[in-house]
């Protein structure tokens, strides 16, 4: 099946007519990768044997008389996992070096219901170290490159899961989302990166950066298609006690409602000068294409948005320094090898040093730094006042002026060149402007494709990114979903050249 045309409805069409079998789709899947993923790194490991067994069971059910439907609703659909989502075979890495040997011992949630919802697993997909970064540069295994232009990068952390959709490989991927991790990427590789409200997709087997932030969240080229990944593995779940204990309902029921009636609201920062021209220009063209389609535009101030990298930032970072206490030498991973002199301290120390990369112990130093006696108040403690300041603008938004979704551009500007903004990091933790408030105050974004802006002989995509009250999904993706239908800029694969 042509990369293009695959979307869950038309696997599940075509497994029903016999016209191809999940063997063959996982075979085609597999081909495309091995063709073309040396020039991508999408992928830092393949489970194509266990892949190909799951999709001949498929098969079989088939074969013996039950339809697609009936095994699940992604039933065949070939997928990618983030490395920091656990699967009870082959490898979990997070792209580090600490855990370049590390098997989990059990699955994510997300990954279970994935496979009860009949998807077939391919492999695990490159990212930033331990989920750390915006540009895929980050992982120990090697940057990730961007499927539209190779000489950039496709934006991060969920960089392999991005690309892998972007360049056809797969139809559907899982990332995850802590300041803007699925829906960075999306932006730059041109695809639907969807995070939920916080607490809608279980954290069970998602490796931990920033707790009160992480969420799961997916990849995928379609609107459509997201919604119903999405409802297959959310809800509550009792081995996280964040999940929230209430049913996800039909997603894809409200999906073809028009957008008559229904207010967006758009904040000053969405027109910020810091914006690159084309991409403002865009959202600009995808604001008339909402007006056009009947929904009413309603400018907003998120007046505390400018404060909300340095909160973020703080909290991150203070919540990752405590996630990453346990990479200690001792309990998993990497054990860096001792003199007989050496004590314990020394043990921790090493072994954190010669295996964690140079942003995840940057990331530390500032968490240890914004949690320690005489800083914890200054900084960590005002972090948390101004996160509640940004839910509050948030909460005045949808809840007092009773907005439906809030649009901005979902990144600065399109993909930068690999490599580019390195010896920055404070400017590529600003790239994260757009998509950090929806985390701090734990809602529910999306990025869809908004338009293709020049880059010297080609073009590179922007997204456009809707963030809607909590617990609003089905109003977002409605949203999104009409929204993709009026532009037409989503569903295209990436040529994948140099
Ligand atoms: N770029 C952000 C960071 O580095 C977001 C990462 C994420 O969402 N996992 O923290």
């Amino acid at each position: 099946m042509n990369p293009e045309s695959q979307s869950i409805p038309s696997t599940r069409t075509a497994l029903a007519s016999g016209e191809t079998t999940a063997e063959v789709l996982t075979r085609e899947a597999l081909g495309r990768i091995q063709a073309h993923d040396n020039s991508i790194n999408a992928f830092i490991s393949l489970c194509a044997d266990r892949a190909l067994d799951k999709a001949r069971q498929i098969d079989q059910r088939i074969a013996s008389g039950e339809s697609p439907e009936a095994i699940g609703p992604l039933a065949g659909v070939p997928v990618a996992l983030k490395d920091n989502i656990c699967t009870d075979f082959g490898s979990t890495t997070c792209a580090s070096k600490y855990l370049e040997q590390f098997e989990s011992p059990y699955s994510a949630t997300a990954t279970q219901r994935l496979e009860q919802a009949g998807a077939i697993i391919l492999g695990k997909a490159n990212l930033d170290e331990f989920a750390m970064g915006s540009t895929g540069e980050f992982s120990a295994s090697a940057p990730t490159r961007n499927p539209w232009d190779t000489s950039r990068v496709p934006g991060g952390s969920s960089s392999g899961s991005a690309a892998a959709v972007s360049a056809g490989f797969v139809p559907v991927a899982l990332g995850s989302d802590t300041g803007g991790s699925v829906r960075l990427p999306a932006s730059m590789c041109g695809i639907v990166g969807f995070k939920p409200t916080y607490g809608r997709i279980s954290r069970s087997g998602l490796v931990a950066y920033a707790s009160s932030l992480d969420q799961i969240g997916t990849l995928s080229r379609s609107v459509a298609d997201t919604a119903a990944v999405y409802q297959s593995i959310a809800g509550p779940d009792t081995n996280d006690s964040t999940c929230i204990d209430m049913p996800t309902g039909d997603m894809l029921a409200e999906l073809e409602k028009p957008l008559e009636g229904l207010k967006i609201a758009i904040p000053d920062q969405a027109r910020s000068d810091v914006i690159d021209p084309a991409t403002r220009l865009v959202f600009g063209m995808s604001c008339k294409v909402l007006a056009d389609m009947g929904a009413e535009l309603i400018d907003v101030d998120l007046a505390h948005a400018e404060l909300a990298i340095a909160a973020y930032y703080t909290i991150a970072t203070a919540e990752a320094s405590s996630n990453l206490a346990r990479y200690d030498g001792v309990r998993y991973g990497y054990r860096a090898k001792l003199e007989d002199s050496d004590n314990l301290e020394a043990l921790y120390t090493k072994s954190r040093t010669e295996a964690l990369g140079p942003e995840v112990q940057r990331r530390i130093m500032l968490g240890t730094h914004v949690l320690r006696a005489g800083y914890a108040d200054e900084l960590y403690i005002n972090a948390q006042r101004v996160r509640r300041l940004v839910k509050s603008d948030y909460d005045a938004i949808f809840k007092v002026i009773g907005a439906h979704a809030v649009a901005t551009p979902t990144a600065l500007g399109p993909a930068w060149r690999i490599g580019e903004k390195q010896d920055d990091p404070t400017d590529v933790y600003q790239q994260d402007i757009m998509t950090v408030g929806a985390n701090l105050a734990g809602l529910p974004a999306i990025s869809v494709p908004a338009g293709y802006v020049p880059a010297g002989d080609h073009t590179l995509p922007v997204g456009i990114q809707f963030v809607g009250d909590a617990l609003s999904e089905s109003v977002l993706l409605r949203v999104a979903h009409q929204f993709e239908q009026n532009a037409g800029m989503s569903g295209r694969v990436a040529p994948v050249t140099g």
